[in-house]
């Protein structure tokens, strides 16, 4: 099984899509570059929302083309929600677009606004679409609440299987769970990721936690040791779902990426580096609280990058 582990920094799309105060997109830009410079090869950069949804996202197309411009190498994700949402995407010149589901009927209608079946009717004919097109831009699947929801309370194995399943008889190209309000426990995660995999194989790609209880990093390690090596997470554990009352940040970057390259694991980031990134995003907006254990603690001399 690879060493290597991907980590894919959401910060500039779930971090700041609740931050109270906006960030100019200068200071977006120079944020993300910081990131890229730390070494992180994918970054969700925006989301391709109608601008009334999302004010704070509203210049994910200017973010996108700058980045695409100015930050060479670099894997530029972004969200989008539905059939028009792709196709802005993909004019854009996205690498990688995300489409988030929700497997709960209660977060499907807030967030969606539609039933977590309807959301696999649409996916059929988002990839029909994009199969039309010339350039190949892989989707993955982000499959929201599959832990728990705030709204509907306990998502059960199997709904969330049921949901993993449907989206790659779809012809999604990945799926991550999402742990979207963070009531995941490491136990669960196993069970959830065997069953996940029994049922669709390879497609299913990745973790995206939350960090709500505290137990984001000790889910992110339930998760690698059954085998996943792809991550979602944010600089300084930004973020939160508008439509998940009670959701806190994601999983902090530094601290996974700490304990991937501690135990052996290659990410190809280098952690001084980062945390010159959350300088920049501190300055770029400054009234967030920033999360992180790491940070607060310092890189301890006995730290050794994964070889
Ligand atoms: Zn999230």
């Amino acid at each position: 099984m690879s060493t290597f582990v991907s980590i894919c920094e959401v910060g500039p799309r779930d971090g700041l899509q609740i931050a109270k105060t906006r960030m100019t997109t200068d200071d977006k830009v120079r944020w993300i570059k910081s990131i890229a410079a730390a070494g992180v090869r994918e970054i969700e950069v925006g989301s391709f929302v109608p601008p009334r949804v999302i004010p704070q996202l509203s210049d994910t197309p200017e973010i996108v083309s700058r980045v695409l411009a100015e930050v060479p190498g670099l894997t530029v994700q972004a969200l989008a929600p539905n059939l028009r949402g792709v196709q802005n995407a993909y004019n854009a010149g996205v690498h990688k677009i995300s489409i988030p589901v929700s497997v709960s009927e209660g977060h499907s209608r807030a967030n969606l606004n539609r039933a977590p079946a309807e959301s696999i009717e649409m996916m059929r004919e988002i990839m029909a679409w994009l199969k039309a097109q010339p350039r190949k831009v892989p989707v993955v699947a982000g499959c929201s609440t599959a832990f728990g929801c705030s709204i509907d309370g306990v998502v059960t194995t199997a709904q969330t299987v049921a949901m993993a399943k449907g989206l790659a008889d779809a012809g999604v190209d990945e799926i991550m769970l999402a742990d979207t309000v963070g009531y995941a426990h490491p136990a669960q995660v196993k069970e959830v990721v065997r069953a996940t995999r029994e049922a669709i194989g390879p497609v299913l790609y990745g973790l995206h936690l939350h960090d709500t209880c505290g137990l984001g990093v000790a889910n992110a390690l339930a998760g690698l040791e059954e085998g996943i090596r792809a991550f979602d997470s944010c600089l300084a554990g930004l973020g939160g779902c508008p439509y998940a009352p009670g959701a806190s940040g994601n999983v902090v970057t530094e601290d996974l990426v700490f304990m991937l390259e501690s135990m052996g694991f290659q990410t190809g980031i280098d952690l001084e580096k980062l945390f010159e990134a959350r300088r920049v995003l501190h300055e770029g907006l400054p009234a967030e609280p920033m999360q992180g254990q790491l940070a607060k603690a310092g890189l301890p001399p006995t730290f050794r990058k994964a070889a």
